[in-house]
C-alpha cells in the first residue's frame, strides 16, 4: 500500500469537527457501489478539509474515484459512510429534496462538455439556475448579465452556444456556475475539451474569480492545469494519497 503523505492540517477522522470558515470538511467518506462480489469501494475513508478562498486541484488516475468525490462533494450523490459537512452543513443526513436545495444555493458546476440548453441563448442559460434558487424574474436577467459579464461575454449575451466558440460556451458555462454566489465552484475536466489557448483564457477566468474569492475545486488529469492552483489532492484506489501544495509548472520558457 502507498505511503500517505497527508496534509500536516488535516483532521483526524476521529477529531471533533473544528470550528473553522471551511467550505468542505470531509470525514471517513466511503462510498460503496452494488452488494457481494460486485462490490466495488470507490471511495475509502477520505479525510480533507477545504477552506473558503483555496483553489484546489484533484488528480489522480482513471477509477481512482475522482468523479465519484466530485458526486459527494457536489452533493449529487450520498456518501455510504463517513461525516460530509459543506458550509457548516451537515449534508450526509440530508434527504432528497433539501440536497438538491444545498445543491443548487451553494455549489456552482463546471463540466467538460459545457452542458448548456442549445436553443436558450447565453443570458437564458444563465438566468435557469436563479428559476430554481427562487430569485424574482426582474431580478434574474440583471444577474445573468453582471455575471456574463464578469467573464468577459457582455458583447454576446443573446448568442445561442452553436454561435459561440468553445472557449466562449465554457465561459458561459462558468457564468451560469456563478451566478448563484456558491460557496464552491466545482469544475470537472473543464479544460478538457479546449485547445492550449482556450485553456490558458478559461485558467485566468479561474484565477481571476478565486483571486475575488471563490472557493475553487478542479479535478483534471492535465499536470498544467493543477500547476495553476494552490493545492493538490492525489487520489489512488479511493483514498487521498497525498496532499499539499501544487507542483509548479516546468514551462519549457523558463529553461536556459
Ligand atoms: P475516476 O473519476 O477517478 O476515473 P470514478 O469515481 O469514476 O473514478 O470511479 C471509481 C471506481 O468506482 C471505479 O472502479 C468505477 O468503476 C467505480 N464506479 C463509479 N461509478 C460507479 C457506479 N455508478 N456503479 C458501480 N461502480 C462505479
Ligand atoms: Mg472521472
Amino acid at each position: 500500500m502507498a505511503k500517505k503523505l497527508i496534509h500536516p492540517s488535516d483532521p483526524s477522522p476521529f477529531a471533533l469537527l473544528p470550528e473553522t470558515e471551511a467550505a468542505v470538511h470531509m470525514a471517513g467518506i466511503t462510498k460503496v457501489y452494488g452488494a457481494g462480489d460486485g462490490e466495488v469501494r470507490a471511495l475509502n475513508g477520505v479525510n480533507f478539509t477545504v477552506h473558503a478562498h483555496e483553489y484546489c486541484a484533484i488528480m489522480g488516475p482513471s477509477g481512482s474515484g475522482k468523479s465519484t468525490l466530485m458526486n459527494m462533494i457536489g452533493c449529487l450523490d450520498r456518501p455510504t459512510d463517513g461525516i460530509y459537512e459543506l458550509d457548516g452543513i451537515n449534508v450526509a443526513s440530508l434527504g432528497e429534496p433539501d440536497l438538491a436545495t444545498v445543491r443548487n444555493r451553494k455549489i456552482g458546476f463546471v463540466f467538460q462538455q459545457f452542458h448548456l440548453l442549445p436553443h436558450a441563448n447565453a443570458v437564458e442559460n444563465v438566468m435557469l439556475p436563479m428559476i430554481y434558487a427562487g430569485v424574482p424574474a426582474a431580478e434574474r436577467r440583471d444577474r445573468a448579465v453582471a455575471a456574463l459579464t464578469r467573464v468577459g461575454l457582455a458583447n454576446r449575451l443573446n448568442n445561442r452556444p452553436n454561435q459561440l466558440s468553445g472557449g466562449q460556451q465554457q465561459r458561459v458555462a462558468i457564468a451560469r456556475a456563478i451566478v448563484n454566489q456558491p460557496v464552491i465552484l466545482l469544475a470537472d475536466e473543464p479544460t478538457g475539451a479546449l485547445d492550449s489557448h482556450t485553456t490558458e483564457e478559461v485558467l485566468e477566468l479561474f484565477a481571476e474569480l478565486n483571486a475575488s474569492g471563490i472557493t475553487i475545486i478542479i479535478v483534471t488529469h492535465e499536470a498544467d492545469v493543477a500547476a495553476r492552483t494552490q493545492r493538490t489532492i492525489w487520489m489512488r484506489d479511493g483514498e487521498v494519497v497525498e496532499d499539499g501544495p501544487s507542483a509548479p509548472l516546468r514551462s519549457h520558457h523558463h529553461l536556459p
